[in-house]
């Protein structure tokens, strides 16, 4: 028994029936004595339906202070929808938005911040016995505006808020039954975990996996606030997303995480020389184009192969800039290529592990996977590949690394 609080997704209070059954299920656990906080997006696709209107006007126009005030009225309508259903099964319920309930964010236009949130409102409606309903995704600004977070952003009210109250608990209700060691669309075997540390999931999600919205996660660990991803369709446990802890089965890897969106630049024999990596990066950056992977190598005539990563989306943009950088330093080609992927084993466990990379690469080398980078981190191996190596890459290690469901893992091997 304690406070838990509860957010459902878009898709999780789409539409009227499963409004419903989220009232249910609230109930089960208020009937378990827990005291819940309930936290709502908007329904499935009226976000990008508000966002369709006010395009139809402005065109690509920034939209600033109206699109905030446009886009939270989707959270306004779920909120007073869910809040029907809990009452109309006598269960006390109070709907509140995010100005009601004084959540106060910086004054950035649809990616604000939350900077405080008054825990003693909130407090008052459970001691009087009912369940918060909160609007998801909006907050109020110092000079009384009313903001938005960002795209996916009630996962950080609903963090924010489970900090601010000290919940036990904060539950992401979604149409997954819980985080996966890699997406089982590409490997079928993948399986659900039970637990996987703050870190492991910061890393999962910002290389692709995309169950949780990245701040939020940053923001549960910061705070240490235990997270748990589970089905809104489906009774089960979820994953647990906590802190590290020594009796947790020490697993070496959690999953493998893959990104599709990414395309590699190689500026060739340009001389090797103090400032090359900032005159070629510089601009790219300046730009507003993020850089994910770099490596520079060196060839015997002192002169120097410079490749990195970008997005996808921004690949022309930068080859553009590039082939100028490189017209400027005297380089001798350009090279481009969009049919790329990024796979990456992570795993907290890899800090007390030695061989894990060889281990890695042996095992892509024996499928005949050509390697075009590689970067590292405490708990993260990241490998380019050609595009068509995805599915193969991704399930020749998700096998290697024993995370299959009937995970029997090969001794020899793993050292
Ligand atoms: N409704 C908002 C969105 O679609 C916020 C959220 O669902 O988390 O981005
Ligand atoms: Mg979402």
């Amino acid at each position: 028994m304690g406070v838990l609080v509860q957010k459902f997704g878009g898709t999780s209070v789409g539409s009227i029936e499963r409004i419903e059954n989220v009232a249910k299920k609230v109930i089960g656990y208020r009937d378990q004595g827990h005291s819940v906080v309930v936290v709502v997006s908007a329904m499935s696709g009226e976000t990008n339906r508000l966002l369709d209107l006010a395009k139809d006007i402005m065109g690509d126009a920034p939209h600033g202070q109206e699109l905030d005030v446009l886009l939270s009225t989707g959270e306004q309508v779920t909120i007073a929808l869910l809040s029907m259903a809990l009452q109309k099964r006598g269960c006390r319920a109070i709907s509140r938005t995010g100005w009601q309930l004084d959540i106060k964010t910086d004054d950035a236009r649809n990616k604000a911040r939350i900077t405080s949130i008054d825990a003693a409102r909130i407090k008052q409606h459970l001691d009087d016995g009912a369940v918060v309903v909160v609007a998801g995704f909006q907050g109020i600004d110092s000079d009384g505006n009313i903001t938005t977070l960002g795209r996916g952003g009630s996962d950080t009210t609903a963090v924010a808020l489970a900090t601010a109250i000290q919940a036990n608990e904060c539950q992401i209700f979604t149409d997954v039954d819980g985080v996966y060691t890699t997406d089982p669309r590409v490997e079928p075997n993948a399986r659900r975990l039970e637990q996987i540390t703050f870190e492991e999931m910061l890393e999962m999600a910002s290389l692709g996996s995309k169950v949780l919205q990245i701040r939020a996660v940053e923001f549960a660990g910061k705070y240490k606030i235990p997270l748990r991803v589970l089905s809104s369709f489906e009774e089960g446990p979820g994953t647990l997303i906590t802190t590290e802890d020594k009796q947790m089965e020490q697993a070496k890897i959690a999953g493998i995480a893959f990104n599709r969106d990414e395309a590699q630049i190689t500026v060739k024999g340009v001389p090797d020389q103090p400032g090359i990596a900032a005159k070629i990066l510089g601009p790219v950056s300046r730009a507003n184009i993020e850089i994910d992977m770099i490596v520079q190598n060196v060839a015997w005539d002192n002169t120097a192969n410079f490749t990195f990563t970008v997005h996808r989306n921004d690949f022309s943009r930068a080859m553009e800039i590039i082939e100028d950088t490189a017209n400027k330093l005297g380089a001798t080609g350009v090279n481009g290529d969009p049919g790329i992927v990024k796979l990456s084993l992570v795993g907290v466990g890899m800090r007390s592990h030695a061989g894990i990379a060889s281990q890695m690469f042996e095992t892509l080398a024996d499928e005949g996977i050509n390697i075009r980078m590689i970067s590292t981190s405490e708990i993260k191996i990241s490998v380019v590949v050609d595009e068509k190596y995805l599915e193969l890459g991704v399930r020749c290690l998700h096998d290697a690394f024993g995370l299959a469901k009937d995970g029997t893992v090969d001794e020899s091997k793993a050292s």
